[in-house]
């Protein structure tokens, strides 16, 4: 075998040492270690990297390419997440739209494609509260694929499943609305620690867990999913306000019709934008991007 060539993708890295999966099937899976060449660069191996290796034995490889990234985030350290899963719940924590209308923003800056997924719906099935719909409604409207689904109750999980199927997912969103509780219903071996709200403050700030991306089924067809949850908020002060209006999707086909060239789309006269509040942009939306300027 020696000398032989395989690609893959790194599912997981602790302290310079990589597992990497191969995308022949069945799988094979190396402990990796990365060309110098890349310490030289100061090109660090990410998770979700897609490599080429060269194969040492049947157990160990080295890492001789790094394939261009889609994208790389910080929170957790990974490349090429292809879909942000963005959670929020019905209640427990309360539905905070302020806070998901900042996390699409985020995640939209990242150019990541992502889907908006209620959990806890066995607190309050849909159909006996459309408050809570039409909640979901705008994001839809928006232009959002929205999954409504219970860990608990084990709702939703299939569908979910059907649109995590061929990407590498990472599930993120505010404290204690049930990523952990997710990601354990979709690989029951997982078992992430999961807890009340109460329980959880105060602790786990300190402890490094190694992130790892586990695969959802027998082949690279059924997509993969990070085993921790990513991001629960995030700094978005570095965004320009210019860039801001392009990052709520729905304003995107007016922005470029408003009379003046830099328009912020607040005080302005002749906003196109502002023309569209209650048609194709819902007045809570546009209230979050007000919020969002005005804020940062
Ligand atoms: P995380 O902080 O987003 O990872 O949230 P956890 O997965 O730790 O869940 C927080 C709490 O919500 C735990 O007590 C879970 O048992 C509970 N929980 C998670 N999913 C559901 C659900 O679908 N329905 C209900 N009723 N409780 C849930
Ligand atoms: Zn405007």
């Amino acid at each position: 075998m020696a000398g032989n060539t395989a690609s893959g993708i790194i599912t997981k890295g602790v302290g310079g040492a990589y597992t990497v999966k191969t995308c022949d099937s069945p799988p094979r899976f190396f402990t990796c270690k990365a060309r110098g060449v890349f310490r030289n660069r100061k090109i660090m191996p990410l998770i979700g990297d897609r490599v080429e290796i060269t194969i040492a034995d049947e157990k160990t490889a080295t890492i001789h390419e790094i394939k261009p990234r889609d994208n790389e985030l910080r929170r957790p350290p990974a490349a090429n997440i292809s879909q942000v899963i963005i959670t929020v719940a019905t209640t427990r924590p309360p539905f905070n739209p302020g806070l998901l209308d900042r996390l699409l923003v985020m995640v939209e800056h990242e150019q990541i494609p992502v889907v908006i997924c209620v959990n806890k719906i066995d607190l309050e099935p849909r159909r006996e509260n459309p408050p809570l719909q039409k909640n979901f409604e705008i994001y839809e409207g928006a232009g959002y694929r929205v999954v409504y689904a219970s860990a608990t109750g084990e709702i939703g999980l299939e569908e979910l499943r059907r649109v995590m199927a061929g990407k590498v997912n990472l599930f993120a969103g505010p404290s204690g609305v049930g990523k952990s509780s997710l990601i354990n219903a979709l690989a029951p071996g997982m078992r992430l620690e999961t807890g009340e709200l109460s329980t959880k403050i105060g602790r786990g700030k300190h402890t490094t867990r190694h992130t790892e991306i586990f695969p959802l089924g027998e082949t690279d067809a059924d997509g993969y999913c990070f085993d921790t949850p990513g991001f629960t908020s995030l700094d978005i002060t570095h965004i320009e306000k210019p860039e801001l209006a392009l990052l709520f999707r729905e304003f995107r086909p007016f922005t470029g019709e408003c009379k003046f060239k830099n328009c912020a789309h607040i005080n302005e006269t002749e906003c196109a934008v502002k023309a569209q509040i209650g048609d194709a942009i819902h007045p809570a939306r546009y209230e979050s991007y007000v919020n969002l300027c005005t804020k940062s």
